[in-house]
């Protein structure tokens, strides 16, 4: 029985499994880490070759060995990648892959092992006192509904799927949605696409704030009010809006990122837009988002009838041996760095009472 099995190993998983050994818990006969990829790297793993930390992208640091200064220019899916493979290595975290759990029960007290959990997997099973869960969402690619989707003679795609603008050379493209990726998306299409179309069911939320402590914290104060009322999360970027640097400003001035507003349907050759014009397309790129990685605790019968999960910091209110990672608010490198501190601690805290309950 362990005493810890954490899932996922991107920024969340490493960041938690980093502090449990911290705390004197033993690599494989206390925690194990459980990792769906193939190799080290997380959802960053996946991620396309012109996503570069030096394009608005930042990685913080795990606990006890910087990133360093990485070439701005180089494919952070190949940075981030090493970066946890050295981690990984230099801390001797015990990562299993590539394991893909498919569900964790509950244990009765009857087993023996007074309730703790079962995470079931594709490479076998293992019984655990607490399971810290660190899945990202890049499994959950989120598609809105819109009439007249399944109809588009086109090429549909999502951020998830997207690899090089190349493969849109000549075509008129549509980018839903009003985060970072779509900005990106359109920005890298310019001159390469015959024509772009943004659009976006708000209008974007340009900011000029400085993305200072005080406001970090009311960004996570905000998104955790949702989660600590087991609603869904929004997304980090939802909550604080676009920075309007320079290349963006760039990017309104030329008219690429200027949204042409809410969409009605897909048509088959292309989009009606709420006020009613039509815009041909040859490609939609459903810039939308993805939801929270969680099909696999299904059986805990977790979610409240907002949608969510109801959490109390990085613990789940209706299991408290499950601890919830990169989720809400700390979707985020900085977010997931600090949960994960934080459920580790929480875990040898209430692995301690375990202990003196039984003895
Ligand atoms: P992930 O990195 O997704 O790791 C989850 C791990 O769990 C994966 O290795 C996966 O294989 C594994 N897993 C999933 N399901 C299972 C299962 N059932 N069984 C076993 N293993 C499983 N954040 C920033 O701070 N800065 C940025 O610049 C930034 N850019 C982003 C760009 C894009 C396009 C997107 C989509 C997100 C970006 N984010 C950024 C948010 C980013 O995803 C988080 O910051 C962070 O990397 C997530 O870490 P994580 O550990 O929670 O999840």
């Amino acid at each position: 029985m362990q005493a810890a099995v954490v899932i996922g190993a991107g920024q969340a998983g490493l960041s938690a499994a980093h502090h449990l050994l911290r705390k004197g818990l033993r690599p494989e006969t206390d925690v194990v880490v459980l990792d769906a990829n193939e190799g080290p790297g997380g959802a960053w793993r996946h991620r396309w070759p012109s996503l570069t930390l030096g394009r608005a992208h930042r990685v913080y640091d795990l606990p006890g060995f910087p990133l360093g200064t990485p070439d701005p220019d180089e494919p952070s899916s190949a940075v981030v990648s090493r970066y946890y493979a050295e981690y990984e290595r230099r801390f001797g975290l015990p990562v299993h892959r590539p394991v893909r759990v498919r569900q964790v029960v509950r244990l009765d007290a009857r087993d023996g092992v007074g309730g703790g959990l079962e995470v079931r997997t594709d490479a076998g099973t293992w019984r655990s006192r607490f399971v810290v869960n660190a899945t990202g969402t890049w499994d959950r690619p989120y598609w809105p509904y819109y009439p007249g989707r399944e109809g588009f003679r086109g090429r549909q795609l999502h951020t998830h799927d997207f690899w090089s603008v190349e493969e849109f050379r000549g075509l008129r493209v549509v980018v839903v949605g009003g985060g970072t990726s779509a900005v990106q998306f359109l920005l890298q299409l310019e001159g390469v696409a015959a024509a772009t179309t943004w659009v976006t069911r708000r209008p974007p939320q340009w900011t000029a704030t400085e993305f200072d402590a005080g406001w970090g914290r009311d960004v996570e104060d905000r998104v955790n009010g949702r989660t600590s009322a087991g609603l869904r999360p929004n997304s980090v970027v939802s909550v604080t809006g676009l920075p309007l640097n320079p290349e963006y400003r760039r990017g309104i001035e030329a008219g690429t990122l200027v949204s042409a507003g809410p969409m009605e349907a897909v048509t088959p050759g292309g989009i009606r837009l709420a006020d009613g014009r039509e815009v041909g397309a040859d490609v939609v790129l459903w810039a939308t988002g993805f939801r929270a990685s969680l099909d696999h605790l299904a059986p805990l019968q977790l979610r409240e009838s907002g949608g969510g999960v109801l959490v109390d910091g990085v613990r789940v209110v209706k299991e408290p041996r499950l601890f919830l990672v990169g989720y809400g608010a700390s979707a985020s490198t900085l977010g997931a760095t600090r949960a994960g501190r934080d459920a580790a601690l929480a875990v040898v805290r209430a692995d301690r009472v375990d202990r003196v309950v039984a003895a």
